[in-house]
This record gives C-alpha cells, sequence and structure tokens, in this order.
C-alpha cells in the first residue's frame, strides 16, 4: 500500500480566522504530503509493514527494522498525527458530552484544563505536539517532541495540537501562545468523544 494525503474534511478557509487559509493549504498540502512522500520511501521494499496502518508501526516500533526505524517514527508519525490533527479542527462545537465530565472530573473544569493544555503547549521547547492522552483509563495532558506519537508510549490519544512553527507561523510568527488561545476556538469536540468512547 502507497499511503496518500486525504482531502481536508473542510475548506482550507473554513477555520478562519482562528487558522488562517494560507497556513492550512500549506500545512496540508506541503507539510503533510511531505512526511507521506518520506514515509513511502522509508518503506520501499518493506512489504509486510507498507500494508499496516501507521498507528501500527507507531504502536510497535519493536517490528521495525532498526536501519528505518527513525525514518517511520519521525515520517509514519508526521502522517498519523496530521490525519489526526485535520478531524480535530471545527468551529462552533460545543465542550459536551462524556469527554467533557471526563476533563471536569480530572481538572477542576473546562478553564483549569484550558490553562493547563495551553501552559504544557507554550512551554514546549522547539517543534512537538500537546495531547491529551488517554493513559490506563487516566486523562492526562502531555507533550512529544518532533512527531513522536502517544501511541509508542501505550497512551491514547484523544486531542492532540501541532505545535510546530510550520503550523502558525504566518499568521502569529512568534506569538505562539496567540495560536494556542485559537485553537480552543476550533476544538471539535464531537471528534474528541469519538476518539474517547473507542478508547474507553
Ligand atoms: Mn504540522
Amino acid at each position: 500500500m502507497i499511503h496518500k494525503l486525504e482531502p481536508l474534511p473542510y475548506a482550507y478557509d473554513a477555520l478562519e480566522p482562528y487558522i488562517d487559509e494560507q497556513t492550512m493549504r500549506i500545512h496540508h498540502t506541503k507539510h503533510h504530503q511531505t512526511y507521506i512522500d518520506k514515509l513511502n520511501a522509508a518503506l520501499e521494499g518493506q512489504k509486510a509493514l507498507q500494508d499496516r496502518k501507521p498507528e501500527d508501526l507507531l504502536k510497535n516500533l519493536n517490528m521495525i527494522p532498526e536501519t528505518i526505524r527513525t525514518a517511520v517514527i519521525n515520517h509514519g508519525g508526521g502522517h498519523a498525527n496530521h490525519s489526526f490533527f485535520w478531524p480535530l479542527l471545527k468551529k462552533n462545537v460545543k465542550f459536551e458530552g462524556k469527554v467533557k465530565d471526563a476533563v471536569n472530573a480530572k481538572f477542576g473544569d473546562f478553564d483549569s484544563f484550558k490553562k493547563a493544555f495551553s501552559s504544557a503547549a507554550a512551554l514546549l521547547f522547539g517543534s512537538g505536539w500537546a495531547w491529551l492522552v488517554l493513559d490506563k483509563n487516566d486523562l492526562r495532558i502531555i507533550t512529544t517532541p518532533n512527531q513522536d506519537n502517544p501511541l509508542s508510549q501505550g497512551k491514547t490519544p484523544l486531542l492532540g495540537l501541532d505545535i510546530w512553527e510550520h503550523a502558525y507561523y504566518l499568521k502569529y510568527q512568534n506569538r505562539r501562545p496567540e495560536y494556542i488561545e485559537a485553537f480552543f476556538n476550533v476544538i471539535n469536540w464531537n471528534k474528541v468523544n469519538e476518539h474517547y468512547r473507542a478508547a474507553s
């Protein structure tokens, strides 16, 4: 199987003004595409691995030959993370459902959760991701460097935020906290609930 870039589930300008059209277009058609191209290149000749989903590869890094393991972590992670990220973005979705109950139970209330998630995302040094994960049935906020995916640590991602500069630099330049604040306007809580239901 050759991995291919799926279309976004919405128009490039659907998240304006929080995430701008040009950023979405370049992020999807250039950055995401490049991870896919490099994953395909790394898996060339690896018949058994080519047919597995990137998420399966990331959950089972031991089965990846050492010669291509780093490439699979970086580019398989890049593909999986972005495929996970796009459907998590939507305007005007209410914070509700089972995930709301679980977040409130764990963090106290939405504002405390938002503060903790935003702070983790803002403090991450360099490029990476901030996540809300399910870790042995416990909700946790974590960050990962580069394109590392929580699945490789046995954790299930429910929500993820790309905090590479390519995700926000055109609109927000060095103002990462503003991008993080904007993200909270475009979280598709229905999708987060879907992930939570599937994982718990
Ligand atoms: Mn990205």
